[in-house]
């Protein structure tokens, strides 16, 4: 996908659409409604029928004949002027893009409208990651039927005044959405594809092609290191685990790293513990965690971010077989304490307890984890937000704030010590799995036995994998996580 921006007029611009954005406020809607008569009279008949009132996110299309370059212009309404934010703009972009596509267009012009309180380059920011990321999709794997006809080219409109602050905002948005994009394809992609070997070498080729470090423990490192968490999830598998370290040096040698675990269960059948049948593929994506780290390292090198920053990923697929684990057994992890394994579903805070103890050996100023961790974080926050626990206040204000300005928001639930009763096992230090009641935070709590420093943890199962999608999140797997923590280190 290109991205570019240029100071044009409407009609001097060359594109198969171009998206003109309007506000609902009767001045505002009526002088743009006289600019686009002045402009392209064929758009009157439209504009006099009432077929845009400039109401948030309505569309319409209006042909212009030869008063533009353009064969057609595609209204977007941003709703109440004082109430449009980057978000309304990110909707808007998605929203005149997709009808841009529907069209069987494939380059798009957009004009950047102005909004009070934001500047050129925050319109241009949000303009950009909404058309960008709306024009994603999965289909690598179709070959018929395959709906190609896609918006590729984007050219944003603006004057020469904003032109310097526009194309940052655009650049760094596409420099964000390429770490997007590549968490979506990673977790998009089936476990015939991507599991725990293959994994690590995407992990590679992305360390290769964007400039950050990446290496690989393999099995007799893993077993080593007594990282018995992993190595118990694995137990049922016949591909062997890795342990995936990515690391990011764009701050100051010696600067303390913000250290990111992500959850990588390539395909997660629940074990001896299985789950039901219905609704099993989506367990392919049981390593969005995985992904949005990898991704976020994708986003951070692209942008040349000047932070130190650690990727972890421990991966491995949860497998019921003659050799998995079963419930009963008691496991130790790299850091001596052990857990009874109450249920074989709940393994990704087994995987991750050791990850988590690894992270020590960095002496971070944060350990930010991110997991596709529990059903129960779905029932508490639905599809809409991440569910957030921690040690660390001042991180978890960081990511609260850096969730309102990306929308991908987080919510924090608490550790509470009382709840800690309901992982005490009468054989083992802990046991893997807490019961119904606050499954989400149980899970945290168990998390929180293996930290040692500043930390915050992501339960993504909810916001991972949204049915519907939204205006710029294509049905599958949404990538969250990357914007979130982009946003949040740049802001730190
Ligand atoms: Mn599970
Ligand atoms: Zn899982």
């Amino acid at each position: 996908m290109a991205v570019s921006c240029t100071v044009a007029s409407r009609t001097s611009i060359k594109a198969d659409a171009v998206i003109v954005f309007t506000v609902e406020d009767d001045k505002a809607f009526k002088s743009t409604r006289r600019s686009l008569i002045s402009d392209l009279p064929l758009l009157q008949p439209m504009l006099d029928a009432g077929d845009m009132t400039g109401k948030k996110l309505s569309v319409a299309t209006g042909y212009v004949g030869t008063a533009a370059r353009a064969p057609r212009f595609i209204l977007v309404g941003l709703g109440s002027a004082a109430e449009v934010t980057a978000e309304t703009l990110r909707r808007a972009s998605a929203t005149g893009v997709n009808r841009a596509a529907a069209l069987g267009c494939t380059q798009v012009a957009i004009e950047l409208p102005s909004v009070k309180g934001l500047s050129a380059e925050d319109v241009a920011h949000a303009l950009t990651e909404g058309a960008v990321l709306s024009q994603y999709s999965f289909t690598k794997y179709k070959t018929i039927n395959k709906n190609n006809k896609l918006v590729g080219k984007f050219t944003l409109i603006t004057d020469e005044a904003s032109l310097a602050k526009a194309r940052k905002g655009a650049k760094a948005a596409e420099q964000v959405a390429a770490g997007v994009i590549v968490a979506r394809d990673l977790a998009n992609a089936p476990n015939n594809e991507i599991y725990p070997q293959t994994l690590a070498s995407a992990a590679r080729a992305l360390g290769r092609k964007y400039g950050f470090k990446v290496s690989v423990l393999d099995k007799k490192k893993i077993t080593e290191l007594k990282m018995g968490g992993l190595l118990g999830v694995n137990q049922g598998s016949v591909r062997p685990p890795v342990f995936i370290i990515m690391e990011h040096n764009g701050g100051p040698k010696g600067q303390k790293p913000i250290v990111l675990v992500g959850k990588g269960i390539t395909f997660d059948t629940g074990g001896i513990s299985i789950k039901p049948a219905a609704g099993m593929s989506d367990m392919k994506g049981d390593m969005h965690g995985a992904a949005s780290v990898i991704g976020t390292l994708v986003a951070a090198a692209n942008m040349g971010l000047k932070r130190n920053i650690i990727g972890l990923v421990p991966s491995t697929e949860n497998m019921p077989s003659g050799s998995a684990m079963v419930p009963g057994d008691i496991i130790s992890f790299m850091n001596g304490k052990t857990a009874e394994i109450d249920n074989t579903d709940a393994e990704g805070r087994l995987i991750l307890a050791d990850a988590l103890c690894y992270a020590d050996r960095y002496k971070p100023e944060a350990v930010i984890d991110l997991a596709t961790l529990t059903g129960a974080c779905l029932v508490a926050l639905g599809h809409v937000t991440t569910g957030m626990m921690g040690t660390d206040d001042a991180t978890m204000r960081r990511l609260e704030k850096a969730g309102q300005r990306t929308f991908e928001r987080v919510c924090e639930l608490p550790l509470y010590e009382e709840y800690e009763e309901l992982i005490n096992s009468d054989v083992a230090d802990i046991k893997n799995s807490g019961g119904r009641w606050a499954g989400t935070i149980t899970a945290g709590l168990f998390l929180k036995h293996f930290v040692t420093y500043p930390w915050v943890h992501l339960d993504i199962a909810g916001t991972s994998n949204p049915p519907k999608g939204g205006p710029y999140v294509p049905k599958g797997h949404s990538g969250v996580g990357v914007r979130l923590l982009i946003n949040a280190i740049q802001n730190w």
